[in-house]
């Protein structure tokens, strides 16, 4: 029977729909965060929106199925009824009776912020199963996170009329419900090209069945699909399927033409004097700064917005001129609102003179600006922070341009190639996702001995970042001071 995960799973390639059916990869972190968030906001929308809906969960699907029906005829308001028609099955977010005609309201809940095809296409599935059942739909409500909001106790949702929409869409969700419901017995996987589908924001996990290795012309920065069209019109997917010929006939920018050419010739281009230049007129003290922050779909603090970004840690290196160096940090570690107290600390452990660096500093800076209109008493310190800041990766991605890097300017990319010693894999949290489901937990943590290593965990990871950081700017120094020495051999000789 074809379930409306499957479904969504192969409305997105159905060759993933069959690895996931014959190999059962356990979810990737991120996709059960995902899942985690989903059911988080449906059951605070049933709380704050349909509080009267009753739950047809019971033991078991034949329960659940037995019960929707029951709740059904009886016309009772439901929360996740569950429905099949034999050879797919859907659960109903809440299903509402309407009017005297035995007709109902479908109202489907998602944490996204504005309607996709994603989701009107997995409602279109739903509406085929209800249909098939009897179940007569005079409306569709979609319900979405309004990130406007502001979260006094009361919800946060926006509600958007689906319904024409669903409907055109019905006829092709029944027909691509047949043809995945043929792949649950498929002994075979079938036939589908790779793309752009196996990205976005809920990556396929099965990469490493279709992908070759190396970068592919997906990787291109902001290729538009007309381009990638033609690329793949001459049967080229990987960038190593390139020749010079295909350079000069296909009108790339000249940004994705530099790209490519770094690739496919394996270019190391460094300009050394324009990194060590640009980190050489930063003031002294220089700041360090890294942000760890924490965003929910539906805020746990009163005047927070949804998906606002939250800071519960931080890791601070101040380097003065005179070569010394403090170091500085704050985690909150326990369920209360982080931001009081990590404001508080935060005044007393910026300077008041200096630059501030950051590695895309524009997040540092938005969460120092927010800190500053939440508390006043400390806004001229942060803001004048703020305003002092300088962001590294501009220096990187304007100086540094290396094969190996795939073209990507995260630290997890740049420091393989400049600073090798320094890595990420060694640590029990890994990137900013992970930082934020292991603070989650870790403030939730009762077991002291625990909590003690969950916390030493994240200190460390906020603290690469800032050593990453502090390296990074050495070495563009020490570069600087290289051609200082050679310009002035090359004076005086
Ligand atoms: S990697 Fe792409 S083509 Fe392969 S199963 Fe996943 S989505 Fe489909």
């Amino acid at each position: 029977m074809l379930t409306q995960y499957q479904y969504k799973l192969g409305a997105q390639c159905p060759k993933q729909l069959y690895f996931h059916l014959n190999m059962k990869k356990p979810q990737s972190e991120m996709v059960q965060s995902l899942i985690d968030q989903s059911s988080e906001v449906k059951d605070y929308a049933w709380k704050h929106l349909y509080p009267e809906a009753k739950s047809v969960r019971s033991p078991g699907f034949i329960g659940d199925l037995m019960q929707s029906m029951l709740a059904t005829s009886l016309r009772n308001p439901m929360a996740f009824a569950r429905f099949s028609d034999g050879d797919r099955e859907v659960t109903c977010d809440f299903l509402l009776p309407y009017g005297e005609a035995q007709s109902w309201i479908l109202a489907e809940v998602r944490a996204g912020t504005k309607v996709t095809d994603v989701y009107l296409d997995e409602i279109a599935f739903k509406y085929t199963v209800l249909k098939s059942k009897g179940v007569h739909l005079a409306g569709i409500r979609l319900h979405l996170i309004d990130t406007s909001a502001e979260y006094r106790g009361k919800h946060v949702f926006k509600e958007v009329d689906v319904f024409k929409e669903v409907i055109s869409l019905a006829a092709q969700a029944d027909a691509k419900a047949n043809r995945l419901i043929s792949v649950l017995s498929d002994a075979e996987a079938p036939e589908c090209q790779i793309g752009r589908h196996c990205g976005g924001k809920t990556p396929c996990a099965y990469r490493d069945q279709c992908w070759d290795e190396g970068l592919s012309i997906w990787d291109i920065p902001f290729l538009s699909a007309k381009k990638e069209q033609q690329f793949l019109d001459r049967g080229i997917q990987y960038l190593d399927q390139i020749s010079t010929a295909d350079l000069a006939e296909l009108d790339l920018t000249e940004k994705q033409e530099q790209f490519v050419a770094t690739m496919i010739n394996k270019r190391i281009d460094i300009d050394m004097r324009g990194a060590a230049a640009d980190v050489d007129c930063w003031s002294f003290p220089l700041v360090y700064l890294d942000f760890e922050t924490d965003a929910r779909a539906i805020p746990v603090f009163d005047g927070v917005k949804p998906y606002e970004k939250i800071p519960f840690q931080y890791s601070i290196t101040i380097e003065h001129q005179d070569g010394s160096v403090e170091k500085k940090w704050y985690l909150h570690d326990s369920e209360d609102d982080p931001r009081p107290g990590l404001a508080a600390r935060l005044f007393e452990d910026l300077e008041v003179v200096g630059s501030l660096v950051s590695y895309y500093d524009s997040f540092e800076r938005s969460v120092l600006r927010k800190l500053a209109s939440l508390y006043p008493k400390y806004a001229t310190r942060f803001l004048s922070t703020a305003d002092r800041s300088e962001d590294l990766l501009q220096v990187v991605k304007r100086n540094i341009r290396h094969f190996e890097m795939g073209g990507s300017y995260s630290l997890k990319s740049v420091l393989p190639v400049l600073l090798p010693h320094l890595s990420y894999g060694d640590l029990e949290v890994q990137n900013g996702l992970q930082a934020q489901i292991h603070w989650r937990a870790l403030i939730q943590e009762s077991d002291r001995v625990a909590k003690l290593k969950m916390i030493r965990d994240q200190i460390e990871y906020c603290d690469l970042d800032v050593q990453a950081m502090v390296e990074l700017v050495d070495l563009f120094k020490s570069w600087g001071e290289y051609y200082a020495h050679q310009d002035a051999i090359s004076a005086s000789a």
